[in-house]
């Protein structure tokens, strides 16, 4: 093995021939090893129990670590939500969440950005405007610290930080590999992109035909209070989004979500439910109601019972289908719309 070798940020992304050229096996078979092994997120070299002992001493001595970022801090609610804090290789930091369901199905809530440069004003990561994009690893890497925490996690979201259409070859990328039958395994219909609307991210969904689950969060339809929540809705408005939306069901043929966050006293009346009713029409999608999860920094309100049964009774009566999301990860900062890791300039 080469002293002087350069060794990879990470393993992860890496198909077994790559990891052969990466690490500079002699053999074949032992990079398939070691697929699996990462595949089982083990931490070092030395428990890939089936490698020689010397060879696993040579690529720990290489490479201490699998992952190219480390786990920070851990905190878990009473809903069973756990963030994680994860210092990647440059020290920036970036947060992702384990969110548990009345079923114990668990899905992997991943970023694709630290911080995010779409500036919603419901949203603490908005506040931190962009530092930088993830690259595929960095993507991988949140699944793998999550999957060490709950071997079961069998889901994925990007809902985290990021605009994940923003970063959209390395997002695709990381899908790749997750869903890759030789390694994670996560079925497509398991993944789910979340965009706040970037028209051309929606449109090169349906053009490469990745059958991951589409959600886009819509907040309003209407147009002048969209462009004050949402600045992306300047350079999208609601006419082009349903365009956009209208072509990807066409192409790919599926339901998709729509996030409904719902802030007390703007988009909870009744003229907010009619504008709702009549952006679906003509398409097949399911409105998710997500009561907003406060932020301190954030001056919006969260609508109380009463306020979300009336307008969930507007809805029944216009015939939206919809579903209530029940909000985990509130108490740590780690619910929809609230991560915002502090990270150095
Ligand atoms: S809601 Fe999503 S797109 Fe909007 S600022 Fe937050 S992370 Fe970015």
């Amino acid at each position: 093995m080469d002293e002087q070798k350069k060794m990879p940020k990470s393993l992860y992304g890496m198909k077994p021939n790559e990891i052969l050229g990466a690490l500079g096996l002699e053999k074949s078979y032992q990079a398939k090893q070691v697929h699996q092994w990462l595949i089982r997120c083990v931490t070092d070299f030395e428990q890939m129990t089936d490698l020689p002992k010397m060879l696993r001493a040579d690529l720990d001595h290489l490479m201490p670590s699998l992952t190219s970022s480390t786990v920070i801090d851990s905190r878990t609610d009473s809903s069973g939500a756990t963030k994680l804090a994860i210092r990647l290789h440059d020290a920036k930091v970036v947060e992702c969440v384990l969110l548990t369901d009345k079923e114990e199905r668990k899905t992997a809530c991943l970023s694709s950005q630290v911080g995010c440069a779409m500036g919603c004003s419901f949203c603490r990561t908005g506040t931190m405007g962009l530092v930088r994009d993830l690259q595929a690893f960095e993507i991988i890497e949140q699944f793998v610290h999550l999957r060490r925490i709950a071997p079961d996690t069998s889901h994925i979201v990007f809902m985290g930080m990021g605009e994940p259409m923003a970063n959209f070859a390395e997002v695709v990328q990381a899908i790749k590999y997750l869903h890759d039958p030789q390694g994670f395994n996560i079925g497509f219909p398991r993944i789910t992109i979340s965009t706040c609307g970037l028209v051309p991210g929606i449109l090169k969904l349906a053009e490469i035909n990745l059958p991951v689950k589409l959600a886009v969060s819509l907040v309003t339809a209407d147009n002048g209070l969209r462009t004050h929540l949402m600045p992306v809705n300047k350079a999208y408005p609601l006419d082009d989004l349903k365009t956009a939306l209208l072509r990807y069901q066409h192409v790919a043929g599926k339901r998709f979500t729509l996030e409904y966050v719902m802030l007390s006293g703007q988009n909870t009346d009744s003229d907010s439910a009619r504008r709702l009713a009549q952006f679906i029409r003509g398409m097949d999608v399911m409105v998710n109601l997500i009561p907003w999860n406060p932020a301190s920094e954030l001056d919006w309100q969260t609508p109380d019972a009463k306020e979300i049964a009336a307008f969930t009774r507007e809805l029944d009566l216009l015939g939206v289908p919809y579903t209530r999301r029940f909000s985990r990860g509130r108490s740590v900062n780690g619910a929809c719309g609230q991560l915002a890791a502090a990270n150095p300039q």
